[in-house]
């Protein structure tokens, strides 16, 4: 297992604020897990668990130790003629485990294609895009204590995975982490290309799923997905961003009349069980924020709901202009918005809001 010590977080989380960790551990191997227990053990210091620290956000120096895990690998453990069952350790990158295998042909998983991140933080928020989440295609998660070392296999149903949410986000969960994650992809899944993004995308490429075999239409929607998602998003590897800052509001079917009447060219999604998603992108442009900067960190000129780092942006600069667009979105909407990456203050909990 490697350990570091006095650690500059820059470069453990993509939204790159300047912070130290007084530990970083990296567990790499299977001995690794045992090996982190017994320094918890040694060392009880207060910790964060990340994987490429995408949707985790350090607004303080964290006097605990950051856990990366960087478990790598994947394989087949299930074949049936609809379904193929694939097994992928946590710390898998996903961008490329889904481009794996969109390249052998395998759908299930292209709508999700290009978001940062690991394979063991998507089943914690339930990560979403372009009409799927994956919540859909996981059939159990493998999970480890890391004060008693137990591990179990809990299947999906029982992971309540909702909009950008699952049982990860709650208190029960603390002391578990995700050491695999069981995907069932179906061998037949209806594409869905249906967004108008994709669509342009395909149109303007002279793409027509129908004449494509399987395999070509499943690679198809994941081309699509990365082109759009490139024009769209600022490159972390570039600009320090963690993808969408705020959650789309989700509104009360009165709560939705009201922000009618004060604004009733707003978009609206209505949902199953009567209430209604709010893009929260329109609501801050709308609100004038749009390229809106404050110190070191700025509204994205591209895309109003993703917050970049503009090279020297601090923490407390990230707290304020987060601040800023609720209060004005509040002020103009009556919406409050909420942050859907994780911030981590100075004592590795999350920063209350
Ligand atoms: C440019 C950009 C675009 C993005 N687009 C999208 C998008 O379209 N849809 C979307 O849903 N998200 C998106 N995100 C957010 C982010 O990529 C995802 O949430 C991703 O799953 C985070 O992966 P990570 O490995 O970086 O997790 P981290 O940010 O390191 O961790 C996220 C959370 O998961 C926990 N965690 C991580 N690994 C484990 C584990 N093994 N066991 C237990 N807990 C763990 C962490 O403690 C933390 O609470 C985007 C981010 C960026 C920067």
């Amino acid at each position: 297992m490697r350990i570091e010590r006095d650690v500059d977080l820059r470069d453990w989380h993509t939204f790159r604020l300047p912070a130290r960790a007084a530990e970083l551990v990296v567990i790499e191997r299977d001995a690794d897990w045992a090996a982190w227990r017994a320094r918890w053990q040694a060392v009880p210091l207060p910790e964060v668990i990340v994987g490429e620290g995408s949707n985790v956000l350090f607004v303080a120096d964290f006097p605990g130790r950051v856990v990366r895990i960087a478990t790598r690998g994947w394989q087949v453990v299930a074949e049936t003629a609809t379904e193929r069952v694939i097994e992928a350790a946590a710390g898998e990158a996903w961008a490329p485990f889904v481009a794996a295998l969109v390249a052998r042909g395998w759908g299930g998983l292209e709508n999700l294609a290009a978001i940062p991140g690991t394979v063991g933080a998507a089943p914690v928020q339930n990560i979403g895009a372009y009409g799927l989440e994956v919540g859909e295609r996981i059939a159990a998660v493998t999970i480890w204590h890391r004060v008693s070392g137990e591990t179990r296999t809990v299947a999906a149903s029982e992971l309540a995975f909702g909009y950008r949410t699952s049982w990860f986000k709650t208190d029960a969960a603390r002391d578990w982490v995700i050491r695999s994650v069981r995907f069932a992809l179906p061998k037949h899944a209806a594409l869905r290309p249906h967004y108008p993004d994709l669509q342009r995308w395909l149109t303007a490429q002279g793409i027509e799923l129908a004449d494509l075999p399987p395999d070509g239409a499943v690679r198809a929607v994941h081309d699509a997905v990365v082109a759009v998602r490139a024009a769209k998003l600022p490159d972390p590897k570039v600009t320090g961003n963690a993808g969408s800052f705020f959650l789309n509001p989700i509104l009360t079917a009165d709560e939705w009349q009201r922000l009618r009447a004060c604004a009733p060219e707003v978009p609206g999604f209505p949902l199953a069980d009567g209430r209604w998603k709010v893009p929260a992108a329109w609501l801050i442009e709308q609100a004038g924020l749009k390229g809106a900067q404050l110190g070191g960190v700025a509204v994205d000129t591209r895309h109003a709901l993703v917050l970049v780092n503009l090279g020297n942006g601090t923490g407390a600069d990230l707290l304020r202009l987060m601040r800023r667009v609720q209060d004005t979105v509040a002020a103009r909407f009556g919406v409050m918005l909420q942050p859907e990456p994780t911030l981590i203050g100075w004592d590795g909990t999350k920063v209350s809001i």
